[in-house]
C-alpha cells in the first residue's frame, strides 16, 4: 500500500521548499521501491484567503485520513492584523490539538562544514548533537485569553495550565528517548517562580523513579538559555513545556548555523506531523533562495518515526551531510567566498546524492 502523505505547503517560502521535499521523497521511493501518494491541502494565510478559515474542514479531514503530514510554514504580514481566530497560526495550533500531537522532537545537530556559518565560536559548536522534546498541546499557548478595559487602556491575560497527565506523557517519552541515547535528561522549568513549573518538576521526579538508568537534572529556563550558548555539549536530551521549548529551540537553531536547517517531528497517538522549525520567511519568499534542508530533514524524520524506515531516513541525512561537505550553500549558509545555490538546486543536489535521476 502506498503511504498517504498530506502536504501542507502554507505561505511564504512554504510552496518553494515543499517542492524540494517532494522531489527528495520521490527519489527515495524510487531507490527503495517505496510508494507514496501526495495530497496537497490548504492551511494558514492561503486558506484564510480562499476559505475564510486557517484550517478548513476538508484540510482537517484530509490530515486525519493520511499516514503522515508534512508541513512547510504558515503566516505573513498580510494576515498580521487579523483577529486571533483568523490568523494563520491559529490554524496551526488547532491542527496540533486536533491531531493530538503532544510531543515535538527537535534535533539540533552541528554540521561540521557549517560551523563557520554560526555567529558562535567553532570550538563551542563542534560535535553538538542534542534533542529538545517540547510539549506541544498545552501551556500558555492554549490557555484562556482575555482582554478587558483598564484605567491605563486595556488589561490582557494569558493563562498557563498544565495537568499531571499532560506533563507525565511528555516526560515519559523524553525518558525513553534519553534511555536510547546518552542516558542524560535535562528537565527545563521555572520552578522558582511558576506553580505550573513546580507541578512539572514534581511529576518529573515521580516519573524518574521508573528510569533509574537515566541521569535526570533539573535546570531553570533562564540558566538553560545561557548554558545552550556557553556550553551546548553538556546537553543530550532536554524536555520542557510549550513556550520554553519554542524559545529555546529557536535559540538552539543558531548552534547549527541557520534556522533553515532544523527539522522537527510532532508525535502523539496517531498521525505524525513533520515540519521545519522556521517560519514562512516572507522577507525571502518568491526569490528561490530559501534553504530547503529543514523540510527535507523533516521528511527524513517522517520516514523514521511514522513508517519505521530507518535506512531511507538515514540516506537523506547522509546526503545532506555529503552535499554540505562538498560546499553547496543556500544564501543563509553562504560565507563571502561561497557560491550560492538556489532552493531547487539544493533539492537537485540532494536527489543526486541519493543516487537517482532528477525527476523532470
Ligand atoms: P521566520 O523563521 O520565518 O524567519 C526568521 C529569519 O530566518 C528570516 O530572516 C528568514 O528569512 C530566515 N529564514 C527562515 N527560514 C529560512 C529558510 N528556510 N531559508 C533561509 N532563511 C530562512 O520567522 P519570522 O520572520 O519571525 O516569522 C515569519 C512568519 O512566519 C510570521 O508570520 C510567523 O508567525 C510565521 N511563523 C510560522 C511558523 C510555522 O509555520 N511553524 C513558525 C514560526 C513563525
Amino acid at each position: 500500500m502506498p503511504k498517504k502523505i498530506a502536504l501542507l505547503p502554507g505561505d511564504g517560502i512554504g510552496p518553494e521548499i515543499m517542492a524540494e521535499a517532494v522531489k527528495v521523497l520521490e527519489a527515495v521511493g524510487k531507490e527503495f521501491s517505496r510508494e507514496f501518494t501526495f495530497q496537497s491541502l490548504p492551511i494558514g494565510g492561503t486558506a484564510i484567503d480562499e476559505f475564510g478559515d486557517p484550517l478548513p474542514p476538508q484540510t482537517l479531514q484530509g490530515l486525519k485520513e493520511s499516514d503522515a503530514v508534512l508541513l512547510a510554514a504558515v503566516g505573513g504580514p498580510k494576515w498580521d492584523q487579523n483577529p486571533g481566530n483568523l490568523r494563520p497560526e491559529a490554524g496551526l495550533l488547532r491542527m496540533r490539538k486536533e491531531l493530538g500531537v503532544f510531543a515535538n522532537l527537535r534535533p539540533v545537530k552541528a554540521y561540521e562544514p557549517l560551523l563557520h556559518a554560526s555567529t558562535l565560536k567553532e570550538e563551542v559548536l563542534a560535535e553538538v548533537d542534542l534533542l529538545i522534546v517540547r510539549e506541544l498541546t498545552g501551556g500558555i499557548y492554549f490557555g484562556d485569553k482575555s482582554r478587558k478595559p483598564h484605567v491605563s487602556g486595556e488589561q490582557a491575560t494569558d493563562t498557563l495550565v498544565y495537568t499531571t497527565e499532560e506533563i507525565e506523557r511528555i516526560v515519559r517519552m523524553a525518558f525513553v528517548i534519553a534511555r536510547n541515547r546518552k542516558k542524560l535528561l535535562h528537565s527545563v522549568d521555572k520552578a522558582n517562580v511558576l506553580e505550573s513549573s513546580r507541578l512539572w518538576r514534581e511529576t518529573v521526579n515521580q516519573v524518574a523513579k521508573d528510569y533509574p538508568d537515566v541521569q535526570c537534572e533539573h535546570i531553570l529556563v533562564d540558566n538553560c538559555a545561557m548554558q545552550l550558548i556557553r556550553n551546548p555539549r553538556q546537553f543530550d536530551v532536554l524536555v520542557t513545556e510549550n513556550m520554553f521549548g519554542d524559545i529555546l529551540s529557536d535559540e538552539a537553531a543558531m548552534l547549527t548555523g541557520s534556522i533553515g536547517m532544523l527539522p522537527s517531528a510532532s508525535l502523539g497517538a496517531q498521525v505524525g506531523l513533520y515540519e521545519p522549525i522556521h517560519g514562512s520567511a516572507p522577507d525571502i519568499a518568491g526569490k528561490g533562495i530559501a534553504n530547503p534542508l529543514g523540510i527535507i530533514l523533516s521528511a527524513a524524520m517522517m520516514l523514521r518515526h511514522s513508517f519505521g524506515w530507518e535506512q531511507e531516513a538515514a540516506i537523506i541525512e547522509q546526503s545532506v551531510q555529503e552535499v554540505l561537505a562538498k560546499g553547496a550553500r543556500t544564501a543563509d549558509l553562504a560565507g563571502p567566498q561561497d557560491t550560492k545555490v538556489s532552493t531547487s538546486e539544493m533539492g537537485d543536489l540532494i536527489v543526486q546524492a541519493i543516487g537517482c535521476r532528477i525527476p523532470s
